[in-house]
């Protein structure tokens, strides 16, 4: 897979990319996840707007194991994104609508945007800060050292009365 595109070229011709990409070639991601053998796929398309301008939209599928904060057994996660990219040219830069434009996030055109990065981006900012299982779905459990705690005086009655 070609890693950069000319991202203006790539819009204006309408040109689109599919392909996978194994989590181990993130490299800020893999440290939150388990498994690097997991893979995302995506599709990155270009296209001109209404008011002829560049655009990139991005789709990205796939599922990651995450690590659950509260017992750090594994948390598998889904993702399913969409993101809208509006691309900034200089010639451009005064009169967008802004009421068009409220769905795209604005990137800087360039010849050699890096899609990589830019995927991971959007996957590290869907992801929740947290991530944590439901309750009962939870593999944490209380130590009995802290349950001793927490009930100290539990079995008192029956020390007391047991000579
Ligand atoms: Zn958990």
């Amino acid at each position: 897979m070609e890693q950069h595109i000319d991202n203006i070229d790539f819009s204006r011709k309408s040109k689109e990319i599919h392909d996978i990409i194994r989590l181990s070639d993130f490299k800020r991601l893999q440290d939150l996840c388990l498994n690097l053998e997991d893979s995302i796929a995506f599709v990155l398309k270009g296209f001109e707007n209404k008011h002829r301008e560049p655009c990139l939209e991005l789709t990205v599928e796939g599922k990651l194991d995450l690590i659950c904060q509260r017992c750090t057994e594994k948390l598998e996660h889904t993702i399913f994104l969409k993101s809208g990219f509006l691309i900034k040219e200089e010639t451009q830069l005064t009169d967008f609508y802004i009421d068009d434009h409220a769905v795209y996030d604005l990137i800087e055109g360039s010849v050699k945007m890096d899609i990589l990065s830019l995927i991971e981006d959007e996957i590290m900012l869907s992801l929740p800060s947290a991530p944590k299982h439901e309750n009962v779905n939870c593999h944490y459990k209380k130590t009995d050292e802290m349950l001793d705690r927490i009930h100290p005086f539990a079995d008192l009655k029956q020390k007391l009365y047991k000579n």
